[in-house]
């Protein structure tokens, strides 16, 4: 069994700052730390992390080798990951004393891969295996389609939301995950309530108050509460959250069981500064004591 993940890979570029900007402010930051993130490249990373066999469809330009060097380092198969003409894509972090950010993304070569590159990444994919996708690349609803047609079940993560991107995939998913805020935005753009979503299942993260599981099937709707940590930064508990969720999933899991690993992985992410380059591994997430 594998995870296919079509995911963007981006140099993360993280200021520290004092306060976040105010429109025509000029502000000095006082600390840069550069590392491997992009949404996509999170997930592959903390699913991989987590024991899963993880390929990566995505893109970088000449200047993102070290980042496929990184993925593979971390465990990720990146042997579907072109080296295109566009330059990577890259994010900058603002991140203020009390761990909340701003963040602005160069999407790049994330959004240049072809349908063609994606068709060939997925050429052994089989329906053991998963898909999952998020919204910084291009061709995702082709790529989805494909997935689907293979048997392949199909995730996404719907961020950064964007409400024509999801609603033109939602008929293809069996998982939806998305933040609490991402939620409320599908609720207004589909006029429906997050429970009645045509999803099997749905997963809305609620930061520090941990998360709701709902099973449209069975029609059973769960609540798990976050585990008790302090945060300095939580960039990436998201996807460290996905990825893990799926991991989980992909090794035959019951849903509660991935979504308390899951849940673990992303508390320990809140606690560290950094994305790809400081998720935690299975064993310290079995092993933590919170
Ligand atoms: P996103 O990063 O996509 O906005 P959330 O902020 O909802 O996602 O966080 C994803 C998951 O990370 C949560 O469901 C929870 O498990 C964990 N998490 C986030 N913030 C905290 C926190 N302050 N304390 C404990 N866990 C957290």
């Amino acid at each position: 069994m594998a995870i296919y993940n079509l995911g963007s890979i981006n140099a993360d570029m993280t200021y520290r700052v004092p306060h976040l900007l105010a429109p025509g402010e000029t502000l000095a930051t006082t600390a840069l730390s550069r590392g491997l993130g992009g949404k996509g490249a999170n997930m592959s990373v903390a699913a991989a992390r987590a024991g899963a066999q993880v390929r990566h469809l995505g893109a970088v330009g000449e200047d993102g080798r070290w980042a496929i060097e990184r993925l593979t380092e971390y465990g990720v198969d990146t042997r579907q990951i072109s080296v295109l003409s566009e330059p990577t894509g890259h994010a900058i972090i603002m991140l203020d004393r009390k761990a909340e950010n701003c963040i602005l993304i160069y999407p790049g070569a994330n959004r240049a891969l072809s349908v063609e590159r994606i068709e060939a990444g997925l050429s052994e994919a089989t329906p053991d295996d998963f898909f999952v996708f998020q919204n910084e690349t291009n061709a995702q609803r082709e790529a989805a389609e494909l997935a689907s047609s293979r048997g392949l079940r199909v995730a996404y993560a719907a961020a950064p939301f964007d409400a024509d991107a999801v609603t033109l995939v939602l008929p293809l998913l069996d998982l939806l995950v998305l933040n609490e805020i991402e939620a409320g935005q599908l609720e207004q753009a589909t006029g429906q309530s997050i429970e009645t979503i045509p999803v099997r299942d749905v997963v809305v993260t609620l930061g520090g108050r941990g998360c709701r599981w709902i099973n449209t099937d069975s029609r059973e709707i769960r609540d798990f509460s976050a585990l008790p940590v302090t945060p300095v930064d939580t960039t990436g508990a998201g996807d460290t959250f996905t990825g893990y969720l799926l991991a989980g999933l992909d090794r035959g899991l019951p849903m509660p069981t991935s979504i308390e690993l899951a849940q673990r992985a992303a508390a320990i992410m809140v606690t560290r500064q950094g994305t790809a380059d400081v998720i935690p591994d299975l064993k310290e997430v079995t092993e933590h004591r919170f």
